[in-house]
């Protein structure tokens, strides 16, 4: 890899797909459209990954873009079942450490910049070590941003116990105020790892965003306007988005080949992410909508959980196709002329680019709502944890690209006629039109920001313009 006369700088990754893959974009887009060059440090507990499939996942050939996995970390003795999940994120970045400190130091070209993860923040010490810029970049919307900013600032007792014992909405300035239900349950429960976040965050010396501003008008404003609003960041706010991993044509089986025979935009597809699953009463409720809506469809499906929404987000759950078990009695016989279930995982962005595709039943990750906007499909929204029920609301509320049922309380099921209705709004009735023309809308805007010119490509050129300088007055100072 050269870095060579170039400015160099370097990423970190923390643990899970939905960042991960943020995060080789943006490495990606540095790279080709900046003319920077990049490292890309991998923080992962998975002792299998390996550089070669990563790199083959996300399509990287670039000479100037590098992927280095880290050692893989092991936590396991220190945590149990009471360690939450941000905390569990931070020890492996912190694990991690050593080893992104060495690597840095055997570079030839040290790296001007370290741009983070917003749940890798524990590497900023190495940033200020190295003399580094720090930046973070927060894979999800700027609506999540800006609460997690305006956390730490909040009057602890007035507004919080009006908030979470009231159940009144939280208000952030110049932002849609963040209905209780809606709330990221880290900040219902007053995390300490969470508020810690937002401090760094606003720590930061820019804060990229993968957002745009016709997706997010309102709150990027509020952002921009950082000192009339109040609000945390001192460090000015960049969305760069959409950043969605690209459709890799390698990845064309048998899902794809069943699409190409289906009209347009006659197939639903139904996935609740990496990590998502349904128990085994709203598993059958689904099977039954999808079934009674007489839709086409193709669904994800994983084995059923109780009590559980993130069963499988670091760790798959059943070996085999025992999820069929679950499924009502004779319903892969009736449905097998329109839908197609698919076990565990597909290939999304390949399956939301396809010509076939009229809608997504999505849980609402935000890669997910943005791969779902850049390819104009509308959405029926069902978050399941960590900020989906922001991101719904961002979707079904602010921007309307989507539709959402009442009934979709965490753990109530939602029936099967609720389900049969909204998949037929999306897909083909009347008053589904408003969104369908929406999100078509919005597919072209998400083009405009990111292409030659656009709002989230020039904010991007800022960002590697300031690198550029800070790499000119290092090589003056030590040349
Ligand atoms: N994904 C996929 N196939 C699947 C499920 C997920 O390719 O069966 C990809 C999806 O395209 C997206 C990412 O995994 O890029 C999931 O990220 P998201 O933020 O939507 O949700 P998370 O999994 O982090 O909850």
């Amino acid at each position: 890899i050269m870095h060579t006369g170039k400015v160099h700088v370097a990423l970190v990754a923390s643990p899970g797909m939905g960042h991960l893959i943020p995060v080789l974009e943006l490495g990606k887009r540095l790279v080709s459209h900046h003319g920077i060059s990049a490292t890309i440090f991998v923080v992962t507990m998975d002792a299998s990954l390996s550089r070669s499939q990563l790199l083959k996942v996300s399509g990287i050939t670039d000479d100037f873009l590098d992927v280095v996995l880290l050692p893989a970390v092991d936590i396991s003795a220190r945590v149990d079942k009471t360690t939450g999940i941000l905390r569990q994120m931070a020890m492996m970045v912190h694990e991690a450490l050593p080893s992104l400190r060495s690597a840095i130091l055997a570079m030839e070209v040290q790296p001007i910049a370290l741009i983070v993860d917003m749940f890798a923040t524990e590497a900023f010490v190495v940033a200020e070590e190295f003399m580094m810029f720090k930046y973070v970049f927060v894979t999800t919307n700027a609506w999540f941003l800006a609460l997690t900013v305006h956390g730490p600032n909040l009057d602890k007792e007035v507004d919080q116990d009006d908030h979470i014992n009231n159940q009144k909405p939280i208000h952030i300035p110049g932002c849609e105020p963040v209905r209780f239900v809606d709330c990221y349950e880290q900040f219902l429960r007053r995390n300490k790892v969470y508020f810690r976040m937002g401090t760094e965050i606003s720590t930061a010396d820019g804060i990229l965003v993968n957002s745009f501003y016709d997706l997010e008008p309102l709150t990027l404003a509020a952002l921009h306007d950082t000192r009339k609003v109040g609000l945390a960041p001192k460090a000015p706010v960049y969305p760069i988005g959409p950043l969605v991993r690209p459709v890799e044509l390698s990845l064309r089986g048998e899902v794809l080949r069943w699409l190409d025979m289906q009209p347009k935009e006659s197939v639903l597809y139904v996935s609740f992410g990496s990590g998502g699953t349904l128990s085994a009463k709203q598993t059958i409720e689904l099977a039954w909508g999808l079934e009674n809506s007489q839709q086409r469809f193709i669904w994800v499906v994983r084995p059923p959980v109780e009590n559980d929404s993130a069963a499988t987000v670091f760790k798959s759950n059943g070996v085999n196709n025992d999820f069929l078990d679950y499924l009502p009695e004779g319903f892969l016989n009736r449905t097998c002329k329109n839908g197609l279930v698919v076990p565990k995982w597909a290939p999304q962005t390949e399956i939301l680019s396809h010509p076939s595709i009229g809608g997504f039943l999505s849980h609402c990750g935000w890669n997910s709502s943005l791969e779902s906007i850049v390819n104009g499909v509308p959405m029926i929204v069902w978050p399941l944890y960590a900020e989906q029920k922001m991101n719904a609301t961002v979707l079904a509320e602010h921007i309307g690209v989507a539709t959402r049922s009442k009934l979709l309380a965490p753990k109530g099921v939602v029936g099967r006629d609720a389900i049969a209705a909204m998949i037929q709004k999306i897909m083909v009735d009347k008053e589904g039109e408003a969104i369908r023309a929406k999100v078509k809308m919005l597919k072209s805007c998400a083009v405009k920001a990111v292409s030659n010119g656009g709002s989230s490509y020039n904010a991007l050129a800022i960002v590697a313009e300031e690198c550029k300088i800070g790499m000119q007055r290092r090589n003056a100072k030590t040349g």
